[in-house]
């Protein structure tokens, strides 16, 4: 196990303790996005990162204290007034952190609007993996993950939906969390 892993593992081990049936979000739900994954999206900024990448360009997304604490019941109502969206992408901050209301609300987004599910994380899939628990049963409810920390000297503006040559786009089998294929 890398420093970089074994330090990654101890972050994901702290996680915000948010209460149940609320998300802490950084900003207000987007819609018709079409750079955050396939097709047009609404996507939801989570609040809290414990990443700290060199060159991120969402640093107020950082601290855990910040944004709004959001019911869930909130989130699913804003969503389903979004009409035309091929699926939901969760943004950070990481998402990650907060794995447990993500999954409550990925569920809820494929079962009761019909949309697809993608999510990006500074942690790569096997880091979550090994965690387990709530982050891995959220990944396991994703279509697409969009792994790994973004690394400023791999940066490249020419990735699709990715900053750094590093960052992969994985599609998912669900509910098992195989990866399908790699991007
Ligand atoms: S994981 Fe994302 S939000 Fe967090 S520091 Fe890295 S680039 Fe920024």
């Amino acid at each position: 196990m890398t420093d970089w892993h074994k330090i990654s593992l101890e972050k994901l081990a702290k996680q915000e303790e948010i209460p149940d049936g609320y998300i802490r979000v950084s900003g207000p739900l987007e819609h018709d996005n079409i750079v955050n994954g396939d097709g047009l999206r609404a996507v939801l900024w989570t609040q809290g990162c414990p990443n700290h990448c060199h060159g991120c360009q969402n640093p107020e997304t950082w601290d855990y204290e910040a944004g709004m604490l959001v019911p869930i019941d909130e989130i699913i109502e804003r969503l389903s007034q979004f009409k035309g969206q091929a699926g939901l992408t969760f943004c950070g901050g990481e998402p990650f952190v907060q794995a447990k209301a993500c999954r409550e609300i990925a569920e809820r987004v494929r079962k009761e609007l019909g949309w697809n599910v993608w999510s990006f994380s500074g942690f790569t899939y096997e880091i979550i993996k090994e965690f387990g628990g709530e982050p891995w049963e959220f990944l396991k409810s994703l279509d697409a993950l969009i792994d790994g920390p973004f690394i400023l000297s791999q940066k490249d503006l020419g990735l699709k939906y990715r900053g750094s040559k590093n960052q992969r786009l994985l599609h998912l089998e669900r509910p098992t969390g195989k990866i399908i294929s790699i991007e």
